[in-house]
């Protein structure tokens, strides 16, 4: 269990203990406050919610809930770029009680802007009391935050989250990566936030070119990731904890919906945060609900709480299942098994085959001979799909490749069901990252 310190004077965890039948009525409660201030505040909402036969009044019971249209990005871009500008007929709010102007990275199309006010901001810092709180973050900590500050959300929320939590915060903005690792070394920071990209590349960066061993010379101990599924990859994951001697924590949000899911302590899956989301799970063959355990489906979900911009039923492209296990933290919010297995806009079809990047990634993480970085390139070799992975050599290992190929290529073939041509390169040669990286390449569109 938790223990107890002056965080707790800025944290109340009872929500986070409610039995699931109250937290389905505070959600439906909250779902029915949501519902009914975008329907009366904002014109897109009310157009669509008319255009399906909708009031606010017709969700009576959490059943009900199903009827509500669900909202997704394309539907966002239509209505931005107008009055109120930037954000469009969205917006529920007066203009000029925005305070906060963030966008989307647009990496599967044009940017969204996401519009919020500072009451939302506060609501944005108490999801991330939430996570870190759960991760063990406590008010002795303190917390290194080694990203760009610009109009990317990233881990701004988790720097006030961290704040309202009481941890002394120390922004390593516009530094550079050795500076960053340097800069955490001279202050002693217990705690960072980065991509699992990142998070590697530090720590590569730390050894290579520093003579840092992250483990040993520094005082980290926790380390929370997002943006990226390699939180809750195993193979990831134990190569993070292990570069950096620290306890690694996954948790997953978005933009245009919230920090919504988090690891805790336990590392035995996601917690939904159901006291300030809701988290429906579809299956995307049938659009059936799913409730049991083990079943993936994609994530449909409403930020109860979120005002300015609400983001009610939206499809966030998410594959998740629940897990079988309850979590021995005593919290009662629902657990996802291995975080977000993957994003239905990144599954290809290869050779018939469905594939998801991220079990790629297991594989090569779990091959201590290879390096961090990996690249997959698909291709069509005449009418046949072909797939290529680039691997890293780690130095002394010139002389196995024979065996390290096998040991790949059956892996991959266990897990994927599919064939690879293995491309062996030099250490260091392969892109560097420093935020999401590009690691899977479908060369069959567009040529
Ligand atoms: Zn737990």
């Amino acid at each position: 269990m938790m223990a107890t310190t002056n965080a707790e004077k800025y944290w109340n965890p009872i929500l986070e203990t409610l039995p699931q039948e109250k937290l389905r009525a505070l959600q439906l409660k909250k779902f029915q406050r949501i519902l009914r201030w975008s329907y009366e505040n904002s014109p897109f909402y009310r157009r669509l919610y008319h255009d399906a036969g909708l009031e606010p009044g017709d969700i009576k019971t959490f059943d009900d809930i199903k009827k509500v249209p669900k909202t997704e990005k394309s539907m966002l871009r239509v209505v931005q770029g107008k009055t109120p500008y930037p954000y469009g007929d969205i917006l529920c709010v007066p203009i000029e009680q925005v305070t906060e102007y963030h966008q989307t990275s647009g990496t599967t199309g044009q940017p969204v802007y996401q519009a919020d006010t500072w009451q939302d901001w506060e609501w944005w810092s108490e999801a991330w009391a939430y996570i870190l709180y759960a991760q063990g973050y406590r008010d002795s900590d303190r917390v290194f935050f080694p990203f760009g500050y610009n109009v990317f959300i990233a881990f701004w929320t988790a720097h006030y989250g961290a704040e309202k939590l009481g941890c002394e915060v120390i922004p390593g903005g516009v530094l550079n990566t050795e500076a960053r690792i340097l800069k955490m070394q001279e202050v002693r920071a217990t705690a960072f936030m980065a991509t699992p990209t990142y998070v590697l590349g530090m720590g590569d960066t730390a050894r290579r070119k520093l003579d840092i061993d992250p483990a040993k010379d520094l005082q980290i101990r926790t380390i929370t990731v997002a943006g990226e599924p390699g939180g809750s990859i195993p193979a990831t994951k134990k190569r993070m904890e292990e570069i950096w001697g620290a306890k690694v924590y996954d948790h997953v949000g978005a933009t245009e919906i919230g920090a919504w899911g988090y690891e805790c302590v336990c590392q035995s899956g996601l917690h939904i945060n159901e006291a300030l989301f809701l988290v429906e799970i579809e299956d995307i063959q049938t659009g059936e609900f799913i409730t049991e355990p083990g079943r993936p489906g994609k994530v449909v979900i409403t930020a109860l709480d979120r005002m300015a911009q609400p983001c009610i039923r939206f499809d966030s492209k998410d594959l998740v299942q629940l897990s079988e296990e309850e979590c021995k933290c005593g919290r009662t919010f629902r657990l996802l098994q291995d975080g977000i297995i993957s994003r239905t806009d990144n599954i290809t079809k290869v050779k018939g085959v469905l594939l998801a990047p991220t079990s790629i990634e297991e594989v090569v993480r779990g091959i201590l001979e290879l390096g961090d970085e990996y690249e997959v390139i698909i291709a069509k070799q005449g009418d046949i799909d072909d797939i290529t992975l680039n691997v890293e050599l780690l130095p002394g290992q010139e002389n196995n490749t024979g065996t390290i190929k096998n040991n790949l290529v059956d892996q991959l073939r266990v897990k994927t069901n599919l064939g690879y041509n293995i491309e062996f390169h030099e250490y260091g040669t392969l892109p560097r990252y420093d935020v999401k990286a590009k690691r899977f390449k479908d060369l069959r569109k567009g040529g």
